[in-house]
């Protein structure tokens, strides 16, 4: 079973074993520290365009993280161990109690490794290329309970399939679904095209802010929930809808924060790259009983062009890119179409900046600049901005 909790002499705080080997925090000072490093930080890139709000914390700050991944490997006496693949380098560091982590993710990673042990399903070597078991994504909702554990394998054949979901279900009533994921190739921790699901309906759905959303293994969908809802009504608010509203909600994952504008009223289009995220938005438009707002699979940048050639035009553009920003090419086109507010969401304030930038030159003000801290004891800072014309 897990190894037992270190905490801080002084503080009380809890601190992990594994910080300096892992490498999947960054911060191992008490929360309060965390905080004060990341308002400086935001303070010192975003205040020259407006001044930056205090950071919204977390009231506790652990076992946040509702996706969890998880590899598998051997150690040197052949046991099978798990944890993850340290970011330097592609070595396995066995993580047994991460404190980030959902607590139903340890317990159901703790049978995982019983079960291979017992069914002899090997762990996947990324430098041979041997194995079965590549890792493991477990995702939870706090809110509905529902639990979906996907079992990334290099080959299509799970030896004793109907043992394994038995044995698994058995240990873990509380699993909803359990989904096999084909990923002959690729980086480590991506999925592959197929799936067959082996029990349950394939997804689990979480609810933030009064709607209620489902999330396919490959979607994206915010790993904390408790401050996500927090940083949507922080957007929400800088978006300011009212009935009629004509929104983009680019880079929207599974619609959340465009369907939440649709249900206050907004016209909203939503544009998304991964296929399986927008068909779960068009989906959750459905499940929240929806018909303003529609989806568009494409990548935001052609979208916006296409927009902006067509002479299209919106109130309120809402942006949430990934960690690279958003394109030049995007930009661009946004402003062309001249809406009244921007609300740009990001989860890397280096790109925010940069972002930031090109938009003041084309004539767009930062009014309202909030940090949120989405992910304690790790460096990033999601932070939401509301610029204007
Ligand atoms: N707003 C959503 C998702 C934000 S994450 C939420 O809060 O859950 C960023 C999303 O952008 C991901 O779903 C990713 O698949 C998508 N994405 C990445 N590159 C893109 C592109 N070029 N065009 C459109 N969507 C893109």
């Amino acid at each position: 079973m897990p190894k037992k909790m270190i905490h801080d002499k002084v503080t009380g705080e809890r601190r992990c074993r594994c910080f300096k080997r892992c490498g999947g925090c960054q911060l191992d000072e008490p929360y309060a520290d965390q905080i004060e490093r990341k308002q400086q930080k935001a303070d010192g890139m975003l205040s020259k365009f407006a001044p930056v709000k205090k950071i919204i914390p977390m009231d506790s700050p652990y076992n946040y993280r509702c996706k969890v991944q998880t590899v598998y490997g051997l150690d040197r006496s052949k046991r099978i161990i798990s944890g993850i693949y340290q970011s330097s380098s592609r070595k396995l560091v066995a993580v047994d109690d991460c404190m980030l982590e959902d607590v139903h993710a340890s317990p159901i990673t703790y049978t995982m490794k019983k079960l291979m042990k017992d069914m002899r399903m090997t762990p996947y070597d990324i430098r041979t290329g041997q194995g079965l078991i590549r890792h493991t994504l477990i995702r939870t909702s706090q809110t509905t309970g529902q639990v979906m554990l996907v079992v990334v394998t290099a080959s299509a054949i799970l030896p004793s399939k109907n043992n394994f979901v038995k044995a698994m279900l058995k240990a873990h009533p509380e699993i909803t679904t359990i989904v096999q994921n084909i990923c002959p190739d690729g980086m480590p921790l991506t999925l592959g095209e197929r799936s067959n699901i082996l029990y349950g309906r394939g997804y689990i759905e979480d609810e933030l802010c009064g709607c209620r959303f489902r999330i396919s293994p490959a979607s994206f969908y915010q790993v904390n929930p408790v401050q996500t809802e927090k940083l949507y009504a922080c957007a929400l608010r800088a978006a300011d809808i009212k009935d009629g509203t004509k929104v983009i909600d680019a880079y929207c994952g599974t619609g959340t924060i465009g369907i939440i504008c649709a249900k206050n009223g907004a016209e909203v289009t939503g544009v998304e790259l991964n296929k399986h995220a927008c068909r779960d938005a068009v989906t959750n438009a459905r499940l929240n009983g929806l018909d303003n707002i529609r989806f568009v699979n494409d990548d935001a940048g052609r979208f916006m062009q296409e927009m902006a050639e067509s002479g299209g035009s919106c109130d309120v553009l809402i942006m949430d890119p990934p960690r690279a920003g958003a394109s030049r090419e995007f930009i661009e086109c946004a402003v062309k179409l001249a809406p009244e507010k921007i609300v740009y969401v990001s989860c890397k304030i280096e790109t925010l900046e940069r972002d930031m930038k090109l938009f003041r030159q084309k004539g767009y003000r930062a009014s309202y600049i909030q940090p949120v801290d989405m992910f304690p004891h790790t460096v990033g800072i999601e932070t939401v901005v509301q610029l204007s014309k």
